[in-house]
């Protein structure tokens, strides 16, 4: 499949270079007594970062959660379609929904049982689908994707929880307006002249525009915290010295 941020090939929605760019915002490991007469202590997790929801729930094909089975599940955070509370089990519980329209396009329902913290978690998953926007953006644009905005949509059944502000904002306003300053199209270069003569010249353009897309990368990182100030700089100066 083709990673959901840059496009580029990957075993999983999200590939293991924009992974690298991850920062977890919102994660609770808890343990849950599930199963019908004989019930079974079991270990739940999950984690939001700024570009997926993962961890440890039940997950089934169906919104009533019939046949769920507790797995690993790791989703783009953009594709979280909704938060709400339902009865599953016989108990008030948390479920959220995946929902992937692109290619192999797939609804699931992920479970929480016993977990406590919807407020914190919605609120979590609001806050960090705004990052991934600007994110998935940025690395589109560096990775010289065309780039339309990514949309940041309110995704909670707002009276089953309490949000902050900024949230309840969105859920006011359910389609943001797209950021004021669109971005222009990036030029195509143009392409280099087919003279024997250029074939040098090619060569180090080639490598000017791999030195500009490696300082870009630096710069994604520093900016998202990964690389501390000192770190970018000792990376450039890396970087120009094999240039
Ligand atoms: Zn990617």
């Amino acid at each position: 499949m083709k990673c959901l941020i840059c496009g580029s090939d990957s075993s999983s929605e999200v590939c293991n270079k924009c992974i690298r760019l991850e920062k977890i915002i919102y994660q609770k490991e808890w343990v849950s007594k599930e199963g019908g007469l004989i019930k079974k202590s079991e270990d739940f997790r999950v984690a939001i970062s700024n570009l997926r929801i993962s961890g440890r729930v039940s997950i089934a094909d169906n919104p009533k959660g019939s046949n769920a089975r507790l797995d690993n599940f790791s989703h783009y955070l953009m594709n979280v379609r909704e938060c709400s509370q339902v009865t599953y089990g016989g108990k008030k519980t948390l479920m959220v929904t995946v929902e992937n329209k692109g290619e192999g396009a797939y609804t699931r329902y992920c479970f929480l049982p016993g977990f406590d913290e919807g407020d914190q978690f919605v609120n979590a998953i609001f806050d960090a689908k705004t990052k991934a926007a600007s994110l998935t953006e940025r690395i589109r644009q560096s990775s010289g994707m065309a780039s339309t905005p990514v949309e940041v949509t309110q995704t909670v059944a707002s009276s089953d929880f309490r949000l902050n502000a900024a949230a309840q904002a969105a859920a006011a306003s359910p389609r943001p307006a797209a950021p004021a300053a669109a971005q222009a199209p990036t030029p195509t270069p143009a392409a280099a002249p087919a003279s024997s003569d250029t074939v040098a010249l090619a060569g180090i353009a080639t490598d000017i525009s791999e030195f500009e897309t490696k300082i870009k990368k630096l710069k994604v990182l520093r900016d998202n915290g990964i690389l501390s100030e000192e770190e970018y700089e000792a990376e450039k100066k890396k970087l120009v010295s094999i240039f």
